[in-house]
């Protein structure tokens, strides 16, 4: 599904260039859930805006379902992006003048699709995250963990080949944190591709392979059963 290899990006800032990531490779495969994980400041959220074609490298290759992402003009990267990715923030990045559904409904309404059968495919997918009954609600009247799961039907709704999450429990207690996790383990049972960035070792755990980025590179690549029979030898 992803393919990257040899990717670099630096940001110029004046005279100083931050070499921020330096030759990454790795493969996602159809139907895993992968957590990119790393301290503060290690090239995450770097990584996995060029991953979600909202920027793009210096250097290296990058191959979305088949297709190589470069020099794509703004409109078919649009496109792509709308096609092939569902997004997921930190901060739920919900319109707060709108309700849980016409959040939902919007990525629909960009597509094409009509009011009717927008709002059915919002609605369907509100259950899905189990939240039909705050359809109507603005994201000002939801807890926390609601707008986030508000945020995750958003993102399903164009039923996107990948979903890409931003530490998606970053601002979550602990116990909404796990809640919200086991809701993207049933998406992924479903058979959805998802990567989730974290810097939290026990979010990271709730994921089925740990990629670990350190100074831009990855010092570790492993299926989580192996990363947690390490903490035991
Ligand atoms: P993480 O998500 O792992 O915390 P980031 O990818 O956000 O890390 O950032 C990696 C490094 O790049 C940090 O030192 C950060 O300050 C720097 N950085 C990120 N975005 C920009 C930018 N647009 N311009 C300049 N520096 C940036
Ligand atoms: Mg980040």
């Amino acid at each position: 599904m992803i393919q990257i290899k040899d990717l670099h990006k630096s940001y110029h800032m004046g005279s100083n260039t931050l070499h921020v990531l330096k030759g990454i490779n790795f493969e996602v495969k159809e139907g895993e859930l992968v957590s990119i994980m790393g301290s503060s400041g290690s090239g995450k959220s770097t990584l996995l805006n060029i991953l979600g074609m909202l920027d793009e490298a210096d250097e290296g290759e990058y191959i979305l379902d088949g297709v190589p992402i470069k020099n794509l003009n703004e409109k078919i990267a649009a496109k792509y992006r709308n096609e092939f990715l569902g997004f997921i923030f930190q901060s739920f990045n919900l319109i707060n003048y709108k309700s849980a559904l016409d959040n939902v409904s919007m990525p629909l309404y960009y597509k094409g699709i009509k009011r009717k059968e927008r709002n059915e495919k919002a609605l369907h997918y509100l259950e899905k995250v189990g939240l039909a009954d705050w359809s109507h609600h603005l994201p000002s009247e939801l807890s926390g963990g609601q707008k986030q799961r508000v945020a995750i039907a958003r993102a399903l709704a164009s039923d996107p080949k990948v979903l890409l999450a931003d530490e998606p429990t970053g601002a979550l207690d602990t116990k909404t944190s796990y809640e919200v996790m086991e809701l993207i383990q049933g998406i992924n049972d479903d058979g959805k591709t998802i990567l989730v960035v974290t810097h939290e070792h026990d979010i990271a755990q709730m994921t089925k392979r740990i990629v670990n980025l350190k100074d831009g590179i990855i010092i570790d690549d492993s299926p989580v059963e192996q990363v947690r029979a390490k903490q035991y030898v």
